[in-house]
């Protein structure tokens, strides 16, 4: 009898995942909804979590690596987030009123990321850069807008543009002509050319990066090019935007501008800061920020003041959970907790990969991780601050339907990854071994199957 094939054999673990993907058919576009959950053959269908482990319909159960699209340094249902929700959720979900637990919320936030002299709640981290962007246009009164290759910011029309290869082309259609010709793009980790792009077009108002680098490392970046960039802005009177929705209160207590001490004008904040529920904020200097303010002067508050409702800003039960967890985030402890497995994990994995001799890499920094599956060795090694001399071309993008076989085979083996792989501080070194031995066999069954050499 001839071996059954990875995807026969994911059908076979997962009947229950199966089905489910079959009704989700009629009625989600391609049955999922986020794009990066999308899953071939089908998803993965999740009923309860804890800790670093989650299990499916089918009783399986998984070391999570996704934590919530980055969300949960904590791991699932920490105890004290989830008292907090309990309690709030007893007092009502939503005031349409101020409360203190926005005002702790907002507490806490100034007094952890260095830039926050005023905070504004958003829902999501997607709005957060759009009204990050927004505060910048208005302040400065330019127009344009500067990202890099690579770094993702959501999905609104602003920064769709050169979010993945080939980057002259936006991840999405639909969009205006002038909103994308007012997004200029400039090569990652490169001030030469920003500087060159910020003389030719004195109308940026704010130059946008994800501090690491982007997808949270893939295209990495250096502390010493924030630095730069940070005194080039300050030359050409531009913004400084820091997307932190996924560094912010993982890189440190203080996200990555408190990690590196470099200060931008703006920041945005979501997924930790909402302790795993749905929220964003943006937050800067005192004088962008009130821009949002109402004054005693109809003038003003009809016609400079930047308007900013949302049903869902500084909800009750995200800033209960938000509150818990960044109390907890504050001592910087959980932080190192999440980085040292991490550090390990990519150590481990990346011995695995010399054993099976495969050209893949494992590389990352802080609590987070990357799959290269086409390593070429007369590059520089990715990682390696030091030299980072990798074409970044390279490193984002990759192979989607070797990534879609890669995650099954995970799965099968019980560990759920993701391009972006995020640890918690509730991950044990038992988690890295079970993973390790996981990817030994991931890789043994993709050369069975013929999928890599
Ligand atoms: N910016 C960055 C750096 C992100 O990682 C994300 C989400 N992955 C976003 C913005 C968008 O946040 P949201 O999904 O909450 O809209």
């Amino acid at each position: 009898m001839s071996r059954k094939s990875l995807v026969e054999q994911y059908t076979e673990a997962l009947p229950t995942s199966r089905k489910l993907y079959e009704r989700a058919q009629g009625i989600f576009p391609s049955g999922v909804t986020h794009d990066s959950r999308y899953l071939k053959p089908f998803p993965l269908y999740v009923v309860r979590a804890k800790g670093s482990r989650k299990w499916d319909v089918d009783g399986r159960e998984y070391i999570d690596y996704w934590m919530g699209h980055g969300s949960l340094l904590l791991g699932h249902n920490h105890p004290e987030v989830e008292a907090a929700v309990h309690e709030q959720l007893s007092r009502g979900t939503h005031y349409g009123a101020c409360h203190e637990k926005e005002l702790e919320w907002g507490e806490l936030v100034t007094q952890l990321i260095p830039s926050a002299e005023r905070v504004k709640f958003t829902s999501s981290g997607t709005e957060a850069t759009l009204m990050a962007i927004r505060l910048a246009r208005s302040y400065t009164g330019k127009t344009k807008i500067v990202k890099f290759e690579g770094h993702f910011h959501g999905w609104h029309d602003h920064v769709v543009e050169g979010v993945m290869p080939p980057y002259e082309v936006p991840v999405s259609p639909g969009l205006l002509s002038e909103v994308v010709g007012s997004t200029l793009l400039c090569p990652p980790n490169d001030g030469q050319t920003l500087r060159q792009i910020l003389r030719n077009n004195p109308d940026v108002a704010c130059v946008l990066i994800e501090p690491t680098g982007a997808s949270f490392g893939a295209i990495p970046t250096k502390g010493e090019f924030l630095q730069e960039l940070r005194q080039i802005t300050r030359e050409h009177n531009v913004i400084l935007i820091f997307d932190e929705v996924i560094t912010g209160f993982r890189c440190s207590p203080g996200g990555a501008q408190g990690y590196y001490n470099v200060i931008p004008d703006l920041t945005t904040l979501a997924k930790i800061l909402a302790g795993g529920l749905p929220g964003g904020a943006v937050v800067g200097k005192k004088d962008i920020l009130e821009l949002l303010e109402f004054k005693e002067d109809r003038e003003w508050n009809r016609y400079k003041k930047i308007a900013h409702p949302g049903t869902y800003n500084a909800n009750p039960l995200s800033a209960a959970a938000g509150v818990a967890a960044l109390r907890i985030i504050a001592s910087g402890e959980e932080n190192k907790k999440a980085d040292k497995i991490a550090q390990h994990l990519r150590s481990e994995l990346n011995s695995v990969i010399d054993k099976h001799q495969v050209p893949w890499k494992v590389y990352g920094d802080f609590s987070g991780l990357h799959f290269l599956f086409t390593y070429e060795e007369d590059q520089k090694v990715p990682f390696d601050p030091e030299n980072f001399q990798y074409d970044y071309r390279k490193l984002k993008g990759g192979n989607p339907q070797l990534f879609h076989a890669f995650r099954c085979a995970m799965l099968l083996h019980g560990v759920d990854v993701t391009t972006t792989t995020l640890t918690s501080s509730a991950h044990t070194l038992e988690d890295v071994d079970k993973t390790a031995t996981a990817f030994d066999r991931t890789i043994a069954l993709l050369k069975e199957d013929g999928l890599i050499d």
